[in-house]
């Protein structure tokens, strides 16, 4: 309620302040911001990711919650559990997949797609045994998931 300006705190690590990124679903109706560092990056080759996106693959970027934040149509947001390790959101207006949450992991996957701004570097592909789409990127294939998301850890053949 001041009308003195408040100096600008910028509170700059050794990597700087953090980006955000603008994101949105098909139509607009939704809009949001993730912002600094995603916890991984890659693809997933799973049934589940398949058959709910109608997608071959699903490219994904994992957040912390607090990372993520809704700026517009958050009464737009539909969200479906198969099972509760994933709670698949998306827009109500378009059908565009948005996000999907990891509760037992603490983090949400924000397909690669709806923030286009943001430089998606795929580190892993995961779920590799399930594939319908081969892809010979050189980068690693796992069977499952890594060890320390529950998985085997084991990598397999292109
Ligand atoms: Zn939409
Ligand atoms: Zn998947």
């Amino acid at each position: 309620m001041s009308s003195v300006a408040q100096p600008t705190k910028k509170h700059e690590g050794q990597s700087g302040a953090a980006k955000s990124y603008q994101g949105a679903c098909f139509c607009g109706a939704v809009q949001f911001t993730v912002t600094g560092e995603p916890a991984a990056m890659g693809y997933c080759h799973c049934e589940s990711c398949r058959t709910w996106s109608a997608g071959p693959v699903n490219a994904f970027t994992l957040w912390k919650p607090e990372a993520v934040r809704i700026t517009r149509g958050a009464d737009q947001i539909g969200m479906f559990a198969k099972t509760p390790r994933s709670y698949r959101k998306w827009c109500k207006s378009c059908g565009g997949h948005l996000f999907t949450d990891h509760p037992h992991w603490n983090l949400i996957d924000v397909y690669a797609a709806v923030i286009p701004d943001f430089p998606y570097q795929a580190a892993v592909h995961v779920n590799y045994q399930e594939t319908k789409l081969h892809i010979h990127d050189g980068k690693p294939k796992l069977k499952d998931l890594p060890k320390e998301m529950g998985g085997s850890g084991v990598a397999i053949a292109e």
